[in-house]
């Protein structure tokens, strides 16, 4: 057996070696109610990865037991999402599989007086909770006997009483200073249309007191969940005891990711979606699995983050930068290479006839990519930031007088400029070198600026989408996001790019050069270039 990675490995270790399992069975829990984040990632990475480390199985297990945030629509996202990431799961669950027996269970537990028929209200229940000083205060109706209770129970099945008009509890101890023990709700009544079952229930079961029935019915060894589940652990071990699971199912806490400008709550990621701060919940600014997909994250990126994240106890946060560096490492080995101009001011060498092709390194971290021919000529297109009418000393791009090298084409001199009434720069006049072509430069010009181009005549119009973070830096840390949220995100630019970019294929990742990294798409007829992750790597390792 490999040598344990991490403590949820030891933990299965100690649980092989003395016999407790023999098969390795995991699953991964979403509940429905919205889309699959980074942070679920991590989830997947750990319940697949463990299964599969220990040739076991992981299922995909819906947690449906909350039917009025849930829809089949999330269920869709989720299956499909789960799969672009390049996971397999053994058996697709739900919860909702298991209403019945979960319903039985809870007879089983009030005939052996583990549970009573509470006519407390929600209020009344939480202002008798006690604090985390101070014991409960036990239920006026904690004493109705066995009979009592299932009657009671059966009708609050049959729709005889009101949404919260009594609840199901465990009998377990007001005075446990673990207040998730203090005689739970374990059933409520909720009229609420289930995504799946219809109207057949009105009564529907806690999470706390589903979760390790499911788990148990599946047949999972080692149920895989975040810290914040810590404190319920002594419930779901009740749970399996008093109803007498063997072998029961082991809950083993991790740490959950948190990434620093990451929204990471299903709920907030609704609310932008609901009151339109983004496009959807694929829009490629959210930090969902739909949207780092459409953004041109490569998901072996997304997986090979998480496994380099680790697994931890101790809850910490990621920077955004570790992140971006591994997906900027994927595409720096993978991406073609091609050139656009984003602010595109026009370059026209007055001393160059005729045109010809110059070639480029599709990949020059790949030899076996090749090359490409690129179109040049007299008539050009340069970045606007590329050029400075006043530049400060050693500026390396064009000033007047000063020489640079169009990338994998000639060095040229700037000589002029055009300029408009208002004096803005719209024009500037070069001559170039015509002994100082790439590869077979014999000027003896030493022009230390390489810039990027694209020919005036051949290029191609296109909308250049570059992004900000959605939430500004923890600086700016409020506890509420909104107070976070960066209202000014996307920005767009009209763009001139290489004809080539035009006739890739869909969804291709390029690396524009001296730019960043960006995904090709079209959008009625346009060509448009996203942004994946910026050129730099300012993330300090
Ligand atoms: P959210 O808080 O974003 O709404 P959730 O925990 O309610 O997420 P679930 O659908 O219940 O979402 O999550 C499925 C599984 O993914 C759970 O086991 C949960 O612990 C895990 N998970 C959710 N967020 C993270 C995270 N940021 N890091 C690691 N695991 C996570
Ligand atoms: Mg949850």
């Amino acid at each position: 057996m490999a040598e344990a990675a991490n403590f949820i490995e030891q933990f299965i270790d100690e649980d092989l070696a003395a016999g407790k399992v023999s098969a390795i069975q995991t699953r991964f829990p979403p509940e429905p109610n919205g889309y699959l984040h980074i942070g679920h990632a991590k989830s997947m990475f750990v319940n697949f990865g463990t299964a599969e480390k220990y040739n076991g199985k992981c299922n995909l297990f819906f947690d449906d037991t909350n039917p009025s945030k849930e829809k089949t629509e999330f269920v869709d996202a989720i299956r499909r999402d789960i799969t672009w990431l390049g996971y397999h799961w053994e058996k697709e669950v739900y919860a909702s599989d298991f209403f019945d027996t979960i319903y039985a269970y809870a007879e089983q537990l009030i005939l052996d007086g583990k549970a009573f028929v509470c006519d407390l209200s929600a209020e009344e229940i939480k202002a008798t909770r006690g604090t985390l000083t101070e014991p409960g205060t036990e239920s006026p109706y904690r004493g109705r006997t066995p009979e009592e209770n299932l009657r009671l129970f059966r009708e609050m099945k049959e729709g005889k009483y009101r949404d919260g008009e009594k609840c199901l509890r465990a009998k377990i101890d007001m005075a446990s200073p673990n207040v998730n023990m203090r005689d739970p709700v374990i059933y409520r009544i909720l009229r609420a249309t289930h995504h799946r079952t219809g109207d057949k229930w009105c009564i529907y079961p806690m999470y706390d007191y589903a979760h390790p029935i499911c788990d148990y019915l599946q047949g999972v060894t080692h149920s895989l969940c975040t810290l914040e589940f810590e404190d319920h652990r002594p419930l779901y071990d009740w749970v399996g005891i008093n109803l007498g699971f063997a072998p029961k199912p082991r809950q083993i806490e991790f740490a959950r990711l948190n990434v620093t400008n990451l929204v990471m709550s299903k709920r907030y990621l609704k609310k932008l979606v609901e009151d339109g701060s983004v496009h959807g919940w694929d829009d490629p600014r959210m930090p969902t699995l739909a949207g780092l997909r459409n953004r041109g994250i490569p998901a072996a990126a997304i997986r090979d983050f998480c496994s380099r994240i680790g697994v931890a106890k101790a809850n910490s946060e990621c920077e955004i930068g570790y992140f971006e560096a591994v997906v900027r490492e994927y595409l720096n080995a993978n991406a073609p290479r091609a050139m656009a101009v984003v602010e595109p001011l026009k370059l026209t060498i007055t001393n160059y006839e005729g045109s010809e092709e110059v070639d480029f390194e599709i990949n020059q971290l790949d030899p076996a990519a090749g090359t490409r021919k690129v179109a040049f000529g007299k008539h050009l297109f340069v970045e606007r930031s590329d050029f400075s009418l006043d530049p400060p000393p050693k500026y390396f791009r064009l000033k007047l007088g000063g020489y640079v090298r169009l990338k994998n084409a000639y060095i040229v001199r700037c000589d002029d400029v055009v300029t408009d009434e208002a004096g803005n720069v719209t024009e500037v006049l070069c001559s170039y070198v015509p002994t100082s072509r790439s590869g077979e430069d014999t000027s003896g010009i030493k022009a230390k600026g390489v810039l990027h181009w694209v020919n005036a005549d051949t290029c191609v119009d296109a909308e250049v989408r570059k992004y900000d973070h959605l939430l500004k830096d923890a600086d700016y840390a409020g506890q509420d996001f909104s107070e976070r949220m960066n209202a000014d995100s996307e920005h767009i630019f009209a763009a001139k790019a290489d004809p080539a970019l035009a006739q890739a294929e869909e969804g291709t990742a390029f690396q524009l050069m001296r730019t960043g990294y960006y995904k090709k798409c079209t959008e009625g007829g346009k060509l448009v270039l996203s942004e994946i992750v910026s050129l730099k790597d300012n993330f300090n390792k």
